[in-house]
């Protein structure tokens, strides 16, 4: 595996290989790894002849100072999994490789009504982050495909988004979320939780089959109530938000409509640390 910090290395070796007519796989990451990270590594080697992986804490996308400080960072070990998945080629920038400070204005991006509810809501500013990391990203790789988990759905809409808008190169494919086997998605926080937050954790996705297990005995609004009241009675636990809402819109669901794909979007809060996991209804 090779490894980059430098943006015109990277690229030299990039056109190498384009030149030699090999596909290239991006898997976009914040680091501290696990086999979600990991799965997508291994979706993007199955599908491109060479599979790249970037690892940068973005801080333009963080709004709270001390989330970003708090961030888990594990180079080594990170390194150690993409070699053993059999990553080509990791890119590991600084900040100021990526903002450097006589860069241009960064762009504002509009993402309509995608950027205005859940995570966009709560985290202000946190998709504007996000769409200028992977736009610049992608503007240096310039990747056949690109791999996102539908962990993060609504950033997964939101790049999709973004590359339609400024017609990037990649096909953005969205990736199954893996999971602990007691259900609890796999999360670069879940490092944080306390020994205690740990055993109760799971309680979100069981909460979340119980939703799905009882769309028909709730009307939206009944069943949002109801999964609040559940994860509140949790003394771990604080529901930050549950929300229904259509697959290719998330525009809310008011009420079961037939032929409509609705997905299930869950925040909680365990101490400091922000828990995030969906479920497709449907
Ligand atoms: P992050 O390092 O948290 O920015 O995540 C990098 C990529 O990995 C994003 O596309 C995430 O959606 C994806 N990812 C994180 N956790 C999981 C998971 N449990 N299953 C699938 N993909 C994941």
């Amino acid at each position: 595996m090779r490894t980059f910090n430098n943006i015109s290395k990277l690229q030299k070796h990039l056109i190498e290989l384009k030149n030699s007519d090999k596909t290239i796989g991006f898997v976009p990451t914040m680091g501290a790894l696990h086999n979600g990270h990991i799965s997508l590594i291994k979706q993007s080697c199955n599908e491109n002849d060479i599979t790249i992986c970037s690892i940068f804490v973005n801080p333009t996308q963080f709004n709270n100072i001390g989330d970003l400080d708090s961030y888990p960072r594990t180079m080594d070990a990170d390194i150690n999994m993409l070699e053993a998945a059999d990553c080509d080629i990791v890119f590991t920038p600084t900040i100021e490789t990526m903002y450097p400070s006589n860069s241009e204005k960064e762009i504002i991006f509009n993402f309509g009504s995608l950027e205005l509810v859940m995570e966009g809501k709560d985290r202000p500013g946190h998709f504007q982050g996000v769409g200028t990391i992977v736009k610049k990203l992608f503007d240096i790789i310039k990747p056949n495909n690109a791999y996102f988990g539908k962990k993060d759905y609504q950033q997964l809409l939101i790049i999709k988004e973004l590359t339609k808008q400024y017609r990037l190169t990649p096909k953005i494919i969205g990736c199954e979320i893996i999971r602990e086997n007691d259900g609890l998605a796999m999360s670069s926080r879940n490092m944080r939780l306390s020994n205690e937050q740990r055993i109760q954790a799971p309680f979100i996705r069981k909460t979340m089959l119980w939703a799905k297990e009882n769309i028909n005995n709730y009307s939206p609004s009944e069943l949002i109530l109801e999964v609040e009241k559940r994860i509140n009675s949790n003394p771990e636990m604080k529901i930050g938000y549950f929300e229904i809402s259509e697959a290719d819109t998330l525009i809310k669901c008011e009420q079961w409509k037939d032929n409509t794909d609705y997905i299930a979007f869950i925040v909680v809060e365990m101490g400091d640390i922000r828990l995030i996991d969906n479920i497709e209804l449907f």
